[in-house]
């Protein structure tokens, strides 16, 4: 595995614990039975049979020629986590979770999901799994997400909307963090990104670093190394990003390739509305853990915005804060007008309709090719598909076709 944070679960000052007492002996018992699970070869022999057989891993590793040949040049390396059970790396994380639950002897799953994603990935863990399964979510994201709150209902889990405070994510994981401590004993609370108290970041970077660790023995397969110019991926809490970074993050320094962490810009890194916590944040507590955040200048969390709802997150995991302080990965925002112009360019050059979170790692390769030029390999974590977005592009995109046929009209 990969170099562990400190004793207490801390990436140089990020991380930690920074929850009620009561829950300290959940994470300590939570603690010990992973390292204990990691140790084991039946439980690695478990998991990557229904990696194998359930989720459909190892994920291709597509080079994407027309988009390269866009970019004059340098080879885009699209790692195929849209390819997954269920359309996105989140299946990756909450497999394992519930799996160690299942050893744990829990008896019941709970989660919490802003825009559904988590909520629909853990439901779909548990149904496998045959546990139950409760998920909190704001009142407010219940009305939006109409079409993954209903998924999850299928999937058999209950769905709890949750009526406190602005009734979005960070109501709903108080209501989840409040379940935990009541039903601690049957109960595993299963997390959605590398964020969260400690082990949560270390247990979700370990199972997302299949990603990774694919990703090297597919480069050495098909280009003869193992390490490429450059790693792209998008950056909400930082799962997927972690995922596809770790394996590359721990080589010396001088082998080490570019990380380059795509956060959402929103309406503009000025206009106060975007979701761009290491680029554009400070240092705070969020979920548990002293991570990068937004937040006000006394300190209130302030809301997230982008374009994409897995992305609008007001934080970022503690690893990711520290690769950035260290300089061991970049992170640079990307606007909506962006990442809806990348879309669209991925859908009509390569016939993959792309995520919108993903379409924000996509949107920074032009930048990236007129600084590596047309002999370097990149690869871009392709996290997940678009259909799930398809809606909202519609809604957005609707404009801008009227603006292409605006175009057309005044150039004929
Ligand atoms: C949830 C999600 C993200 C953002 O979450 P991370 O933890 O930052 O990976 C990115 N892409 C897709 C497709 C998602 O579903």
């Amino acid at each position: 595995m990969f170099p562990q944070p400190d004793a207490r679960g801390r990436y140089g000052m990020y991380g930690g614990r920074y929850v009620p007492e009561t829950l300290i002996p959940a994470l300590d018992e939570l603690t010990d039975a992973y390292r204990e699970a990691r140790a084991d070869p039946a439980f690695e022999a478990r998991l990557t049979e229904i990696l194998r057989d359930a989720v459909g891993r190892p994920s291709n590793l597509t080079l994407a020629e027309n988009l390269s040949r866009d970019l004059g040049g340098m080879r885009v390396w699209l790692k195929r986590e849209d390819l997954n059970h269920t359309g996105a790396h989140k299946i990756n994380n909450t497999v394992g979770q519930v799996l160690l639950a299942k050893r744990m002897g829990k008896t019941r799953i709970i989660a919490e999901t802003g825009a559904g994603q988590h909520g629909v990935a853990t439901a779909t863990a548990a149904a496998m799994f045959g546990l139950p399964c409760v998920v909190y979510m704001g009142e407010e994201d219940v009305r939006r997400q109409a079409l993954n709150v209903f998924r999850m209902k299928l999937l058999g889990a209950e769905v709890v909307p949750v009526t406190s405070g602005t009734r979005t994510l960070k109501d709903a994981t108080n209501e989840a963090i409040r379940d935990w401590v009541t039903n601690v004993r049957s109960t595993f609370y299963v997390i959605g990104s590398v964020v969260g108290p400690h082990p949560y970041p270390m247990m979700v970077r370990d199972f997302q670093a299949v990603i990774g660790m694919e990703t090297m023995d597919q480069l050495e397969e098909r280009i003869g190394r193992r390490v490429p110019d450059a790693v792209v991926a998008c950056v909400g809490g930082g799962s997927n990003a972690i995922g596809i970074f770790a394996p590359f993050a721990y080589l010396p320094e001088g082998q080490r390739p570019r990380l380059i962490g795509v956060e959402a810009a929103g309406h503009g890194l000025e206009s106060g509305a975007h979701a761009a916590s290491i680029s554009s944040g400070k240092r705070g507590v969020l979920h548990g853990a002293l991570m990068y955040l937004l937040s006000s200048d006394d300190g209130q969390i302030t809301p997230a915005h982008s374009v994409s709802a897995g992305l609008d997150y007001p934080g970022v995991g503690p690893e990711h804060s520290f690769y950035a302080d260290e300089g061991i990965a970049e992170y640079v925002a990307v606007d909506d007008a962006s990442a809806l112009r990348a879309f669209r360019h991925l859908a009509e050059v390569e016939g993959i309709i792309p995520a919108l979170e993903t379409s924000h790692a996509f949107a920074y390769l032009e930048t990236l090719a007129g600084e590596l030029g047309a002999d370097a390999d990149v690869v871009v974590n392709l996290s997940g598909r678009g259909d799930k977005d398809v809606n909202e592009a519609m809604r957005v995109l609707g404009d801008l076709a009227g603006l292409d046929a605006a175009r057309s009209e005044s150039v004929s």
